[in-house]
């Protein structure tokens, strides 16, 4: 390692593209962003442009290495980390996808769950993969590709059915970390915790399974190969005389939020991250035990480092966080963001307001699809500071429910809890979270934790850095927020839980 080398990252995610280069430090050095089409045919699905997806990732990352100056020669490895359970599949000799890709937010498939759930196979999946079963995963969006494909549109000169072809190994399936390994290096690879989002591979064996590859009909030959998150094998090196010019290896890769609790260094069981987005995701790693959970939670791959065991996590998912935020801009309540801030600490109290911001239906823990957003509470003297201060409320209020959930299913305590992600500049949320979840919340100087925890996996395999401890070390406190005691925190949840038994099973037939 010199000082004037560094370890670049793509993080490809649902909107749009990122690569940024970290020096030894894990300070950023160089930063590009593009977003990308969204595509909606119908009511329920959502797309993207794979091709359109790499060739923004080619521009990004050569704009990024331009406007800092760097020569790709200067880069020791590649990470990618991505937008999870997305599924592209692609011809093996052209290179072209076969049809846009399946978003994980596409919810086209959701018979095959239903029926997947009345011949009774939900437990089963469930027990080999950690996942409820979902239209969320890749399983059912790879057997819609496969199923739905017109074999003239793909314009072969031998319109062989695309079935056959997949079984003969013409097709290739992937998630979108394999889309971009596969055009960086030529090799058709995911790496473990990838793996574990496509409802197709078993997280205690660590492998693909037969027989959910027979259940959801696709043919092992389209699989790639399962790698760990940090290889020191690298996944291979992108082409002296293609895009960047080159020979640079690509050596590390993980599932956003796996990349965050990475990029947080969360390296022993116990350490949890949430990322505080849209929506939020809150992991916990279980260290080298795949805890199953019995309160909603999702059980993962974390990562892998090469010749080293699989480290799993608990996985929460809240579907709306900073996304009530945003509805309190569209209601010009607050006029930014940051405003809420302002407006919360303008009252003492919610003056008894709750909000369950269940505009989508309840996540982890609750899993209910016909909740809905409630408000309750409110007097003649209510006014917007309060509302306000009741969204923020709900988001730190839906932490704890899944952070209980936790300290349940794995029987660890929460030392103190890593946060991330667009809401953590918020001071009085942060502090408001502590409170409420009786834990301290610890903000890192560096935000970008999910490129950041790529850049790690990818520069650990090459040596750039050559210990966690390093990594350790490079991760620098923000700010840290304790908790406060008498804060009748307990009481208030209480009323919460109240609050959400109201949202409950609210929309009929039709979703209103
Ligand atoms: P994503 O990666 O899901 O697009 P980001 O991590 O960029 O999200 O975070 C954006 C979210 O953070 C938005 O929903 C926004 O409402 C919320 N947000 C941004 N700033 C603040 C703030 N100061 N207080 C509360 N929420 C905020």
């Amino acid at each position: 390692m010199t000082d004037d080398t560094y370890v670049g990252a793509i993080d490809q995610g649902t909107t749009g593209t990122r690569f940024m280069v970290f020096d030894h430090s894990g300070k950023v050095i160089a930063n590009a962003y593009e977003k990308h089409e969204q595509i909606y045919p119908n009511p329920g699905w959502v797309e993207h442009d794979a091709m359109e997806i790499w060739e923004n990732t080619k521009s990004v990352i050569n704009t990024a290495l331009d406007d800092a100056l760097i020569d790709a020669d200067q880069l020791e490895a590649l990470g990618v980390t991505n937008q999870r359970e997305t599924t592209v599949m692609w011809d093996a000799e052209s290179g072209r996808p076969i049809g846009n890709a399946i978003v994980w937010q596409d919810r086209r498939t959701t018979d095959r769950i239903e029926k997947l759930e009345a011949d009774g196979k939900k437990d089963e999946v469930q027990q080999k993969t950690g996942l409820e079963p979902d239209a969320y995963f890749s399983a059912t969006k790879a057997e819609w590709l496969l199923d739905n494909t017109d074999p003239i549109k793909l314009q072969r000169s031998r319109p062989k059915d695309v079935r056959e072809r997949a079984e003969d190994g013409e097709i290739l399936f992937g998630t979108i970390d394999t889309w971009v390994i596969y055009n960086l290096t030529g090799n058709h690879i995911t790496d473990v915790t990838n793996a574990s989002r496509t409802m197709l591979f078993n997280i205690h064996e660590m492998d693909w399974d037969e027989e959910l590859l027979e259940e959801f009909n696709v043919p092992a030959a389209t699989l790639p190969e399962v790698r760990p998150s940090s290889d020191e094998e690298t996944y291979g090196s992108t082409d002296p005389d293609g895009f960047l010019g080159a020979e640079v290896p690509v050596a590390g890769a993980l599932g956003d939020q796996q990349a965050a609790l990475f990029g947080q260094t969360c390296f022993d069981a116990g350490d949890a991250k949430n990322t505080y987005g849209t929506g939020s995701f809150m992991l916990m790693n279980t260290g080298d035990e795949a805890v199953m959970s019995e309160h909603g939670l999702l059980t993962t791959v974390g990562f892998q480092r090469s010749g080293e065991p699989v480290q799993y996590a608990l996985e929460g998912a809240i579907f709306i966080t900073g996304a009530a935020i945003e509805w309190l801009e569209d209601m010009t309540l607050i006029d930014n963001a940051a405003e809420s801030e302002k407006l919360a600490r303008s009252v003492d109290s919610t003056d008894g307001v709750y909000f369950v911001p269940a505009f989508a239906g309840l996540g982890a823990p609750h899993w209910d699809q016909r909740a809905r957003g409630t408000v309750v509470g409110m007097t003649r003297g209510t006014r917007r500071e309060h509302l306000v201060r009741a969204v923020l409320e709900s988001i730190a209020f839906q932490t704890r429910d899944v952070a209980e959930a936790m300290v349940e299913d794995s029987g660890i305590e929460l030392g103190s809890l890593r946060v991330d992600g667009g809401a953590v500049k918020n001071n009085f949320l942060c502090q408001l979270q502590a409170n409420i979840i009786d834990t301290d919340i610890v903000r890192p100087v560096v935000d970008e934790t999910t490129a950041l925890g790529s850049a790690y996996a990818a520069g650990l395999a090459v040596g750039y850095w050559d210990t966690i401890d390093e990594l350790r070390d490079n991760w620098q406190i923000d700010r840290s927020f304790e908790a406060k005691s008498g804060v009748d925190a307990d009481e208030r949840y209480g009323r919460w839980n109240e609050a959400v038994e109201r949202s409950l099973d609210w929309a009929r037939d039709g979703g209103e």
